[in-house]
């Protein structure tokens, strides 16, 4: 097994998707995207002529439920196989695949909403919600394509929209009824989330370049340890020194990139946040 692979079932940062372009094959990715297809129409064609020549008793077309519900399936995966296809970088993607998903499923909510003629819009408020938080990964993704070509963006940047958001929510709560104060509820969830998730999005990316620049510290100082020589060590000490250099292993597969500063997984011909062909 190589580094490379073990790389990718080890990591949690590892997803067949975002780390690994050289996993995908567009063939057989069509292939499967073709297959799925043949399968979806062939059953859902069936299972509607089995509605029809039952009979559509009180209007029942129930072959919809499935025709939807495997609809958003296939949908996924058409989609997501595009996206791939036609974005190389890892913050294209991720966000064209997010608004993918998310079309989707408001597509779907909303013929639900439709077919079981209930007269109350209720889909509007989790495609709102998922509206919410796709806004964010755009503005998330605007940063990065801004940083891309050479501009400076301050880390907490993307919180200006979360804030927005809650602003607009505490006016509606203030002009509407009054006196419920409900704009707490959503407002104050709202923020936190966000925070933990710019925080933490940047602490990983700032905690993978103090890694990498560690290892590169302890490579040139040229630290030879032989667990033959040292067997006086504990079992633990043993263990430590094994762990740093699987650690060391992997550090050494990244790239880091000279013209945005950050650090690539292995794999990569590219930077996948600028785009810089590596040699
Ligand atoms: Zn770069």
């Amino acid at each position: 097994m190589s580094e490379n692979q073990k790389y990718s079932k080890n990591d949690s940062h590892y997803s067949k998707y975002h780390a690994n372009t050289s996993n995908y094959n567009p063939v057989s990715a069509n292939r499967g995207v073709k297959a799925h297809w043949i399968s979806y129409l062939a059953v859902n064609g069936l299972l509607m002529l089995i509605n029809l020549l039952t009979g559509f008793s009180g209007g029942n077309f129930w072959f919809l439920y499935p025709l939807l519900s495997w609809g958003i399936g296939i949908s996924i995966h058409t989609s997501v196989n595009y996206v791939i296809s036609r974005y190389p970088y890892k913050s294209d993607r991720g966000f064209y695949i997010h608004f993918a998903v998310i079309l989707t499923v408001s597509v779907y909510l909303f013929l639900l909403n439709v077919i079981t003629r209930v007269n109350y819009p209720w889909f509007a408020w989790p495609v709102a919600a998922m509206g919410i938080g796709l806004g964010e990964h755009f503005v998330a993704y605007k940063r990065i394509k801004r940083i891309e070509s050479g501009q400076m963006v301050p880390r907490l940047h993307t919180l200006w929209y979360p804030a927005v958001v809650c602003f607009f929510l505490v006016f509606v709560d203030i002009f509407s009824n009054g006196h419920v104060n409900w704009f707490w509820w959503p407002v104050v969830p709202i923020m936190l989330v966000s925070f933990v998730i710019i925080d933490s999005i940047t602490r990983h990316r700032e905690n993978l370049r103090t890694r990498y620049h560690e290892h590169q510290a302890r490579s040139r100082e040229n630290v030879n340890f032989n667990t033959q020589e040292n067997a006086s060590y504990s079992q633990e000490e043993r263990r430590e020194v094994v762990l740093e250099r699987k650690d060391n292993a992997t550090q050494s597969e990244r790239k880091f990139c000279p013209r945005c500063g950050e650090v690539n997984s292995p794999g990569h011909g590219f930077c996948e946040y600028c785009g810089l062909k590596f040699e």
